[in-house]
């Protein structure tokens, strides 16, 4: 049979995280994956989990550890003896932080590996042709011959979809961030930049969690969804083509999507890419953020933007504070990159004139205090609430 073009994807069942099922599943998708061929015990490898926040693995926010353990195991299974696994977690890239988050992620029980604790970073020239011009990125990114993403399928309230491209978002440092996203704070600029950041970054694998996966208010804000699977490729953009389809999301509903097939890096159909692995359904009713994202003024004539500008702050997803379960710890306004949150009295307050819907702060709330609503058209701000 003619294989595609594009890069195949491995789809694997994996109905929980034993240990054993975990390391036979990671040994297939490296068993698919020709860059095995070449790790020696001298390449030095990165393991890029998504570590969003410090919280347990049973919470389905950040890349289970066994998965962690089981491409650890297959890198040393092929020689490779040093292995890294590093982060940039939301918040302040501290190793104080970085310690606190390995701790709560179950990172420490992972064998054979070294923690990053090095929070220096550098530049990266991103790939000609985006919007980006270049990167800061950590430096174990940085200094890795061979980069191993291994992200968590998760619904965003920005961008929709967290798979292998967003996973890498995590490359830049700290509160650098919230700074991108004020650099591109429509959705269409943020997921641009999203997919310069994966040309730039190039991770040679992409695997994605998605044993349980996140539904509803992710990333860190939705419920935990048994989807038992674990999948695989060289391309983290053919991968989150096939993630979408799998909880029912089209190409036009992923604006990293668009993206990546204006850039021709995905086919426009997805029956062109070679599916290995093992037999499985899509996912029915995966539920999607409250926010799902509006973003069209960018592509009106100049003459209506201004009205499509001011039903857009109308109709565009925004961040709700219920101050009942607000605990005042700052989160939102450290991570807040339009600097429109103020904690007073105890309790967060959003001035909404300045706010770009970025949703960090939402992410980033240790409490699950802040929601999603809709001036028009979605929950309104109630009692008790900013
Ligand atoms: S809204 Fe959440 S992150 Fe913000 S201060 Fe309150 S508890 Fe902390
Ligand atoms: S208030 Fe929240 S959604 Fe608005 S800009 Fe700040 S972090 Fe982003």
């Amino acid at each position: 049979m003619e294989r595609s073009r594009w890069p195949s994807v491995t789809v694997l069942r994996l109905e929980d995280y034993g240990q054993r099922k975990v390391e036979e599943a990671v040994e297939r998708i490296f068993t698919a994956w020709p860059g095995a061929a070449a790790l020696t015990r001298e390449t030095r490898v990165t393991i890029k989990p998504n570590l969003l926040m410090a919280r347990a693995p049973d919470q389905a926010t950040t890349t289970h550890p066994a998965v962690v353990g089981a491409v650890a195991a297959a890198l040393r299974r092929r020689g490779v003896e040093k292995i890294t696994v590093a982060d940039s977690p939301g918040g302040p890239y501290t190793a104080a932080a970085l310690g606190r988050i390995y701790r709560a992620c179950g990172m420490t029980d992972v064998e054979g590996v070294m923690l990053n604790t090095d929070t220096t970073w550098g530049s990266r020239k991103a790939k000609k042709g985006g919007l980006a011009e270049e990167f800061h990125l950590i430096r174990p990114i940085l200094d890795a011959d061979v980069v191993i993403s291994v992200g968590k399928l998760k619904t965003h309230g920005m961008t929709t979809l967290s798979g292998g491209v967003k996973n890498l978002f995590g490359c830049v440092p700290g509160l650098q961030k919230p700074e991108l996203h004020y650099r591109y704070p429509t959705l269409d600029a943020f997921s641009q930049m999203l997919v310069d950041l994966a040309e730039t970054v190039v991770p040679a694998l992409t695997i994605v969690d998605a044993v349980t996966a996140m539904e509803g208010n992710g990333p860190s804000g939705g419920s935990p969804r048994q989807v038992g699977l674990l999948a695989g490729s060289m391309s983290p953009f053919v991968l989150d083509l096939v993630l979408a389809d799998l909880i029912g999301l089209k190409i036009g509903d992923v604006a990293t999507l668009r993206h990546s097939l204006r850039r021709e890096l995905i086919p426009a159909d997805i029956s062109e890419i070679d599916i290995d692995g093992d037999q499985y359904e899509k996912i029915p009713d995966f539920r999607m953020p409250d926010s799902k994202a509006l973003d069209f003024s960018d592509h009106m004539p100049a003459p209506v933007r201004p009205f499509v500008r001011w039903l857009r702050r109308r109709v565009t997803p925004r961040p709700v504070i219920h101050t009942e379960r607000c605990v005042g710890c700052g989160k939102c306004a450290e991570s807040c990159p339009a600097r429109t949150i103020q904690v007073k009295e105890g309790k967060a307050a959003i001035d909404y004139s300045r706010c770009i819907s970025c949703f960090c702060c939402h992410e980033m709330c240790p409490v699950r205090a802040i929601e999603m609503g809709r001036k028009w058209g979605g929950s309104r701000p109630r009692a008790g609430q900013s």
